[in-house]
């Protein structure tokens, strides 16, 4: 189980909800993926931690998170995917916020379809080196760099944002230009942006945005990437309520220092944290 600084209950009603999703079907270059939950409750246990966000927010006291453990993945795709709509939507149910740790980047496909079905319209922030928008990648529709085609294309996002992109190829392109979606470039990110959103946002990381420096235990290393502090910038400048976050492509095969999913425990806070934050501001106005 995991621990995330004491914040992580057992019993009792939750506000969020921790979700581990063990797959890693879909890859199209390395598995290993699927040791992501693993690395990432590991990680987030022992004395190392503390429960306060940077945004000063103590998520021992001030909120309840519960860890559901793991969907069962074991039959593979296509049931797997089903699997993972009905576990979010039963979070969604009792009107709690998914944290969804994966497993490679596919499953954010069936945990977007369960969002859509509470939060129409919804918006997505999405970091990552790629944008995950080819139409099918060798041959399969729903490999892990498919999913936000498969979103856009079923309309399930009304503003979908990509931050941290470095790998794009000219398809990507069109195919966002096609659905009005925003890439925001690592060449062109000059600056942190600010972002703002106006419908219920889910924030989708694939831990590949953040440089391999920082993260060197993904299965593509794609160096020029965000510095874990930048990303935690972005969240920290968002404007928008938060509905619920994945964290994708920790591949704890590579990561012998263990320093990608500290990053993850340590990015999975600071999402918990902002959307605290924002709660209690907009309850104290
Ligand atoms: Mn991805
Ligand atoms: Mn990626």
């Amino acid at each position: 189980m995991s621990d995330f600084g004491g914040s992580v209950k057992s019993s009792g009603d939750y506000e969020f909800a921790i979700l581990g999703v063990p797959f890693d079907e879909k890859s199209s270059f390395l598995r290993g993926a699927a040791s992501g939950p693993s690395a990432v409750r590991m990680a987030s246990t022992g004395a190392a931690i503390n429960p306060w966000t940077e945004l000063g927010v103590n998520l021992a006291e001030e909120t309840t998170v519960a860890d559901l453990g793991d969907i069962d993945v074991s039959e593979g795709f296509p049931p797997a995917f089903q699997r993972i709509t009905e576990g979010v939507a039963g979070i969604l149910k009792k009107k709690a916020f998914p944290v969804i740790i994966g497993g490679d980047h596919s499953i954010s496909y069936p945990v977007v379809r369960a969002l859509s079905q509470f939060y129409k319209p919804l918006d997505i922030l999405h970091f990552d080196a790629h944008p995950d928008l080819y139409e099918e990648y060798e041959g399969d529709r729903f490999s892990h760099a498919c999913p936000f085609a498969r979103i856009l294309e079923e309309g399930l996002v009304d503003n979908l944002v990509q931050v941290g992109i470095r790998a794009a190829v000219g398809a990507n392109r069109a195919l966002a230009e096609k659905y009005g979606s925003t890439m925001i470039e690592m060449k062109d990110m000059d600056k942190i942006p600010k972002l703002g959103f106006l419908n219920p946002l889910y924030v989708s990381v694939d831990i590949d945005v953040l440089d391999p420096a920082f993260a060197p235990g993904v299965s593509h290393h794609e160096p020029g990437g965000l510095s874990t502090r930048e990303l935690i910038h972005v969240i920290h400048g968002l404007s928008a309520r938060i509905i619920g976050m994945d964290l994708v492509e920790v591949n704890g095969e590579r990561d012998a220092s263990g320093i990608t999913a500290a990053a993850g425990v340590k990015i999975i806070m600071e999402v918990m944290g902002k959307a605290v934050f924002s709660r209690r501001k907009k309850e104290e106005s």
